[in-house]
C-alpha cells in the first residue's frame, strides 16, 4: 500500500456551474478520502504564485485571471496512490481529449475552463498542499 496526498482545486467554472459536489462524488466513489477542503478566492498574485512553474506559457496570463475570475475549492485527497489515481480520475488536460467519464470529460468545457486541478507529482503535491494548508487543518 503506498497511502498519498494530493491537492485537488475544483476551479472557477465548475463551482459556477454548482457542481462542487457530484466532483467530490465522484472522487469518493473512486476511493479517495477528503480530509481537507476550503471554498476561496484566490488573489491574482497567489494564482500566479501557484502556477509560477507556468509563468512562460503563452497561457499563463489567461490563467490567473480564469483562476482568480470566482470561488475555487481547494483540497487534500488522501488515498491509495493519490497523485496518480487523482490524475486518472481527472483526465487529460484537454476535456475533448479525456476519457470517458473522467472529470475533466463529464465536467470541463475547454483546455483552460477544465474543471479541476490535480498534482502531477507526490514532491509537488506536498509544495501545493502546504500552499493552501497548515497541517492543523488536515485531518487524515
Ligand atoms: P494539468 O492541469 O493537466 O496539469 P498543465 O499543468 O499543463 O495541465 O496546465 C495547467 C492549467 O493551465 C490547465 O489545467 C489549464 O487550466 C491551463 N492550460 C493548459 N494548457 C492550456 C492551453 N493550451 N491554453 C489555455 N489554458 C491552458
Ligand atoms: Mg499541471
Amino acid at each position: 500500500m503506498d497511502i498519498q496526498r494530493t491537492l485537488s482545486i475544483i476551479k472557477p467554472d465548475a463551482t459556477a456551474k454548482n457542481i462542487t459536489g457530484a466532483i467530490n462524488a465522484d472522487i469518493e466513489a473512486h476511493g479517495l478520502r477528503i480530509i481537507a477542503q476550503k471554498r476561496i478566492i484566490l488573489a491574482k498574485n497567489q494564482a500566479e504564485r501557484f502556477y509560477g512553474v507556468h509563468s512562460d506559457k503563452p497561457f499563463f496570463q489567461s490563467l490567473v485571471n480564469y483562476m482568480s475570475s470566482g470561488p475555487v475549492v481547494v483540497q487534500v485527497l488522501e488515498g491509495e496512490n493519490a497523485v496518480g489515481n487523482y490524475r486518472d480520475i481527472m483526465g487529460a488536460t484537454d476535456p475533448a481529449k479525456a476519457e470517458l467519464n473522467t472529470i475533466r470529460q463529464k465536467f470541463g468545457s475547454s483546455i483552460e475552463n477544465n474543471a479541476v486541478h490535480g498534482s502531477d507529482s507526490t514532491e509537488n503535491a506536498n509544495r501545493e498542499i502546504s500552499f493552501f494548508f497548515a497541517s492543523t487543518e488536515i485531518t487524515g
